[in-house]
């Protein structure tokens, strides 16, 4: 007996599904060096453009200056600094939420949130394109773990009447790889009717949609009694690190009780809440960047369907190119290289088996004039691969 790693690599290779990680050689935006190579790049998820914002990267020095750059221990012990409980009310507040909590990174967040609500007895009941991060939460919860069909809110009702103990519903807001919004109204009407709580991982729409970048809570308008579990991101349109759950007093003493991922980890850098409180305060302030991301995304979905490239129900930053074969999508998003655009496909199990994609995401920190030269490079790469198939 050993483990047949080189096995399990080459059949991996020859599957398409090698995975390799490009090396980046400058900071986040638009105009990247990977590999070596210039590029103008439309796969993070830096969707405010605040990852290299001067102001931010400020905070953080001053931050360090005056706090130091290690965590030093966890929050229970003696890690729980000023500025993480400063980040922790504006979040709060930001949210309409009674109290946040954070988190080192929104994996974590997950992992403590859902393990901490549910296990044996209980019920978690999933959309099937959730995040991994909420598949293998409830997974690792213990509790009885079910998928309900994409967004659909009918199928969920089907398992809420047979669910048994606590149950707790989890959706994505926004999908990470389709870009669709989840219908939370019908989703927490049927949570409600069965007295499940309905938790909701916005890790792509906080900061990036609603008019003030509430996200999807915003964008729909729901309560803490609507939407009791809601986790945000920091690394996303935040353009920081880290996560935060918001819902109630008794949710978040819960957490800072029950949280695994929460109790035994060193608490995030202080310097990087100092970091955070800026681009919140940017974010909430400087609409602009909402609105002229709005402006690329439109400019973007008209652009493509004139080239006739298949696109998914999206009106946010993740503006998915549907490909269908791995390999297909992989000379695509080389080809594109090869023109100095960078967009990455997106292959299973990361998405479901055929339904490979190149994963376009918009920033506000992208001009019009960069849309416009992603779409006449896709245009040309595009002929050139509909020429290959004739
Ligand atoms: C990125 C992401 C996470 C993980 O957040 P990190 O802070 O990067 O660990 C969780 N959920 C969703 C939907 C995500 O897109």
């Amino acid at each position: 007996m050993s483990f047949d790693l080189n096995a399990r690599l080459a059949a991996r290779r020859a599957d398409h599904l090698y995975r390799h990680r490009p090396l980046l050689d400058s900071p986040q935006g638009p105009q990247v060096v990977v590999d070596g190579q210039p590029l103008l790049a439309f796969c993070n998820n830096d969707y405010l453009g605040l990852a290299n914002h001067p102001q931010v990267i400020e905070a953080w020095q001053n931050g360090a200056a005056r706090w130091g750059v290690g965590g030093g221990a966890s929050h229970l012990v003696i890690g729980h600094s000023t500025p993480h409980h400063a980040l922790e009310e504006a979040l709060a507040e930001f949210t309409g939420r009674p109290r946040a909590l954070l988190f080192s990174n929104g994996y974590m967040a997950n992992l403590g949130a859902v393990t901490a609500l549910v296990g044996q007895g209980d019920t978690v009941l999933e959309d099937r394109l959730n995040h991994a991060s909420l598949l293998d939460a409830g997974l690792l919860s213990g509790a009885r773990f079910n998928r309900y069909l994409h967004n659909d809110a009918a199928s969920l009702a089907t398992r809420l009447a047979k669910a048994c103990g606590n149950t707790l519903v989890v959706t994505d807001g926004v999908f990470s790889m389709d870009g669709d919004v989840a219908d939370l109204p019908a989703l927490a009407r049927e949570a409600k009717a069965k007295d499940a709580w309905l938790m909701v991982d916005d890790a792509h729409g906080f900061g990036a949609l609603g008019a003030k970048g509430g996200g999807v809570v915003e964008h729909f308008g729901l309560s803490v009694a609507q939407v009791p579990v809601l986790m945000g991101t920091l690394g996303k349109a935040f353009g920081t690190s880290g996560a935060f759950v918001a819902g109630s007093e008794e949710l978040i003493e819960s957490l800072i009780q029950f949280a695994r991922p929460y109790i035994y980890t060193t608490s995030q850098p202080p310097a990087l809440a100092c970091a955070t409180l800026k681009s919140l305060e940017l974010l909430r302030t400087e609409h602009w960047r909402r609105e002229h991301l709005n402006r690329l995304i439109q400019q973007f979905r008209r652009g493509a369907e004139q080239i006739g490239l298949q696109l998914m129900d999206s009106f946010t930053p993740i503006q998915p190119i549907l490909m269908g074969d791995s390999a297909r999508a992989l000379l695509l998003s080389q080809r594109l290289r090869g023109c100095g655009v960078l967009v990455t496909a997106i292959r299973p199990p990361t998405v479901p088996a055929g339904s490979a994609r190149l994963r376009v995401t918009l920033s506000a920190a992208h001009t019009e004039a960069q849309v416009q030269l992603l779409l006449s490079v896709l245009d040309d790469c595009w002929r050139e691969l509909e020429f290959d198939d004739a």
